[in-house]
């Protein structure tokens, strides 16, 4: 595999001993209409996989969690079980829910451990589709799409599949291999997974559309914006995505200081922040414009990072970053008003230490490749899409974050699956009606 591991520093999660996963697995009730069921975007049959489990029937358990969800692996690991699966059980009234992502990661394991391909491919169809973008929803896409005996082909930017879960999501919560491995049950039925090529620059989207019967767009979002602000082109300013990418990577980010200062309050300023400290910075003070409970930052994620010993300092904005010989030498910052509105308040700015700074405060879109497809998006170059995740173009799908808006479902990962799923439904709707 072209890809070095790079832990970081010991994983967050600890693994369950085989004592432990039997203990949890025999605690399951087995409810009817089972509440975390209904929690998982995904809908994986928890108490079937959990009972697998019991009987020590990894493989059947294995693939009960990946028929459900292509990225299960993954998913065991970062998503934020409290909010879904194990916030819905109903031993969560004593505290104590069944602790399922842990139970989903020790069958997951076993199949990744083994080297077991959990699936076929279905009987062909002769029927063609792109999949552009192989992250969550690109691979949820085409794992169903191939199992439902379509020939597919994923066009995938990177060097390697699996989007965000490869190179975005810091290695102590989720290393990269295990997207790799999801990646790896994809390609064995038959996928084809051209990386290396953007649709929009090494192809066009015509020729996309030329080719295939139908297209599904699952491009994630783009690079963090802009902050806009005196001093941002000095060296020691990074994009968070960028920065934890060469991180995890096990590239050089070089000097990082004394001092880092993030800015923004969601996942990624969480996962950059740590990310510094485990790469030995002393100092980490993340800087976020409004309160501590407008953060979008998961609980478990910010609790994690006060313990890994990050600083963080609510109702301030950055003014300008102070830059001496070309280099970040300090930030100003100036307060916010304390209503929550973010509106900076004259007369309060003040200069922090930083050696380095990191933005954090979003990402971008890919609007020019969905206009380059004819797809219709919002203003924001969201994805306009129906339940079926089909656009204003009956051939043209599309899933994930591409389509996620703020304040709708949650840009996570489990979501960017389900929608894949849902995609690859529409899809093979659409190409059967075709062939009558
Ligand atoms: C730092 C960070 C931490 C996160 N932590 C969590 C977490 O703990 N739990 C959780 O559930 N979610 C988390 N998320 C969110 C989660 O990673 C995303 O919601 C999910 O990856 C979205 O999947 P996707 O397939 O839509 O997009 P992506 O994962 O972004 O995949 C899109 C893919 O499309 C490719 N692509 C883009 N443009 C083109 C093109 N023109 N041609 C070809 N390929 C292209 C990209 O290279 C990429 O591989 C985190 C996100 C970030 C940034
Ligand atoms: S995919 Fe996520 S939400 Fe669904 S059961 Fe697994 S850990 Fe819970």
């Amino acid at each position: 595999m072209a890809f070095p591991s790079v832990s970081l520093g010991p994983p967050i999660a600890k693994r369950l001993s085989r004592l432990e996963v039997q203990i949890e697995a025999n605690r399951c009730l087995n409810c009817y209409d089972a509440p975390c069921i209904r929690a998982c975007p995904t809908s994986i049959d928890v108490p079937r996989f959990i009972g697998r489990i019991a009987t020590g029937d990894l493989l059947g358990s294995a693939q009960t969690i990946m028929d459900a969800n292509p990225v299960g692996a993954s998913c065991a690991r970062v998503c934020p079980t409290d909010q879904l699966c194990e916030g819905a059980c109903v031993y969560k009234a004593d505290e104590n829910p069944i602790r399922i992502g842990d139970l989903q990661r020790y069958a997951t394991d076993w199949a990744i451990q083994t080297g077991t391909t959990l699936f076929a491919a279905g009987p062909p169809t002769g029927k063609r589709v792109a999949v552009v973008g192989g992250g969550p929803a690109g691979l949820a896409a085409a794992r169903d799409l191939a199992r439902m005996g379509h020939a597919v082909t994923i066009f995938e930017r990177d060097p390697e599949a699996g989007g965000l879960d490869t190179y975005g999501i810091v290695p102590f919560r989720l290393p990269a291999e295990i997207a790799l491995w999801e990646a790896e049950q994809v390609r064995a039925l038959g996928v084809e997974i051209r990386t290396g090529v953007t649709v929009g620059e090494t192809i066009s989207a015509d020729s996309v559309l030329a080719e295939y019967d139908a297209v599904v767009i699952a491009v994630g979002m783009g690079n963090v914006p802009r902050l806009g602000i005196e001093g941002e082109d000095a060296v020691g300013v990074w994009d968070a995505l960028d920065f934890i990418r060469i991180a995890k990577m096990g590239g050089d980010v070089g000097r990082l200081g004394e001092h880092v200062a993030i800015i923004g309050g969601g996942n990624t300023a969480i996962d950059a922040a740590t990310c510094s400290r485990r790469l030995g910075v002393p100092s980490v003070t993340m800087y976020y414009r409004r309160g501590a409970e407008r953060m979008t930052a998961y609980g478990f994620e910010i609790e994690f990072a006060q313990v890994e010993g990050v600083e963080f300092r609510t109702y301030v904005l950055p003014k300008r970053i102070v830059v001496e010989n070309g280099r970040v030498a300090g930030l100003e910052l100036i307060s916010t008003d304390p209503a929550g509105s973010a509106r900076p308040l004259p007369g309060t700015e003040r200069i922090v230490p930083a050696d380095t700074v990191i933005a954090a405060i979003g990402q971008t879109r890919h609007t020019s490749l969905l206009d380059a497809f004819g797809v219709v998006h919002d203003v924001n170059g969201i994805a306009i899409v129906d339940d079926g995740m089909r656009t204003n173009l009956p051939n043209v799908y599309a899933a994930g974050d591409c389509m996620f808006k703020p304040g709708g479902i949650d840009a996570m990962v489990v979501e960017a699956a389900q929608r894949g799923k849902v995609a690859a439904q529409s899809v093979d709707t659409f190409l059967r009606a075709e062939v009558r």
